[in-house]
């Protein structure tokens, strides 16, 4: 680390690969105010909007995913697979389990077939309990 560095830049990329790591290491799903406390504890200075900016990109280059929680807030993982899934996550832990959904598939093919519709996408997520929260 040389003080020739351009603070803008390499800071954008020190907070982006900083979330990167934290999302590949867990196990479960993650809201940005989650990110926002963990990046805070290892000293970034950085700002909520700062991390729901760069989470967004990092979810439109595909890097990671995202889905809606019950309460409506935004969650993220960084998935084992890049290719399309679906995720079993559990509503009370957040842990998730990443699936394929083959009968899924083949219904929004035919359904979008049938209605003569090209270019579509789904996102289809399964919640309950996982068996850790069931047993309390
Ligand atoms: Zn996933
Ligand atoms: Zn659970
Ligand atoms: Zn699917």
């Amino acid at each position: 680390m040389t003080a020739a560095r351009t603070a803008g830049a390499s800071r954008t990329t020190r907070q982006r690969t900083a979330i990167s790591q934290y999302l590949a290491e867990a196990k479960d799903f993650r809201t940005a105010q989650q990110i926002f406390d963990h990046l805070r504890s290892l000293g970034h200075a950085v700002s909520l909007p700062t991390v729901y900016r760069t989470l967004t990109r990092l979810a439109d280059a595909a890097e990671i995913d995202q889905l809606r929680l019950a309460g409506g807030e935004t969650a993220y993982r960084h998935c084992a697979t890049t290719a399309h899934h679906h995720h079993l996550v559990c509503r009370h832990c957040h842990t998730a389990v990443e699936v394929a959904g083959d009968a899924i598939e083949q219904w929004a093919q035919s359904v979008a077939d049938q209605h003569g519709f090209t270019d579509v996408d789904h996102a289809i997520e399964l919640y309950g309990l996982c068996q850790e929260c069931a047993r309390r």
